[in-house]
């Protein structure tokens, strides 16, 4: 017998949800910012500022990171110099490029404004840890598909990354190995944003992500080659 409401995939179910994610996430973006005096642009160009390992940005870069186009990211920043929460100065290293880095007072409301996410935060920790972990591992894998789709902009998660040796180790709980820091790590743990990123090359990110969504097929015999560095 037929099952009821099949009539849509869950695939479509999924992007249903997403969606209703988003518009909420639109919604508090738009509140949080407005009530700092701030678009949302302007308040993620200061988390991704805050973020950064680098000690100044490129505006390419951060036109890549906010998915943007750098017209955009530029008038971001202008606004954000005339509040006085960033500085843009001409770079040591290049005389035609500038270093964009947050001031004091940048750096103290990039702090607060990161705070604007907690709601969905708040719903997440409902979650088990281990549908955690699931939903974590699937979202990684829709993120990576949309980059490849050249939807969204490639960010430093570590499934493209050249430290990121999946299934290296035996068991669940933590298969994975990070190279840089050398420990084992789970799905759980799974980096989008990691300041130790090192871009995996092209020929090489195919056999990593083979090596990732292939879950058992080598766990328990031995670390399987890893890309060169
Ligand atoms: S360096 Fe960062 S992104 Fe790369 S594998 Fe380690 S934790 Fe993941």
């Amino acid at each position: 017998m037929k099952a009821p409401f099949d009539n849509e995939s869950t695939a479509h179910r999924l992007v249903t949800a997403l969606a209703k994610v988003g518009l909420a996430l639109r919604t508090r973006a738009w509140q949080a910012a407005g009530e700092r005096g701030l678009t949302p642009t302007q308040t993620q160009l200061l988390t991704l500022l805050d973020g950064g390992s680098a000690p100044g940005a490129r505006l390419a870069q951060l036109a890549a990171g906010l998915g943007v186009t750098p017209a955009t990211a530029s008038e971001a920043v202008a606004a954000l110099v005339r509040k006085g929460l960033v500085k843009s100065e001409r770079a040591a290293d290049d005389a035609r490029a500038r270093d964009i880095r947050l001031t004091r007072a940048g750096r103290q409301m990039a702090r607060r404004a990161a705070g604007w996410t907690d709601f969905l935060r708040a719903a997440a920790d409902t979650l088990e840890p281990g549908e955690q972990a699931v939903f974590l591992r699937g979202l990684v894998k829709m993120i990576r598909e949309l980059q490849e789709r050249g939807e969204i902009p490639v960010s430093r998660m570590c499934v493209t990354c050249l430290y990121f040796r999946p299934n290296e180790h035996p068991g669940e709980d933590l298969p994975h190995h990070c190279a840089f820091v050398d420990a084992p790590f789970g799905d759980r743990s799974l980096r989008l944003d990691c300041g130790d990123h090192v871009v995996v090359a092209p020929d090489q990110s195919g056999e990593l992500w083979k090596r990732f969504v292939d879950r058992g097929s080598d766990t328990g015999s031995g670390p399987s080659p890893s890309p060169t560095q």
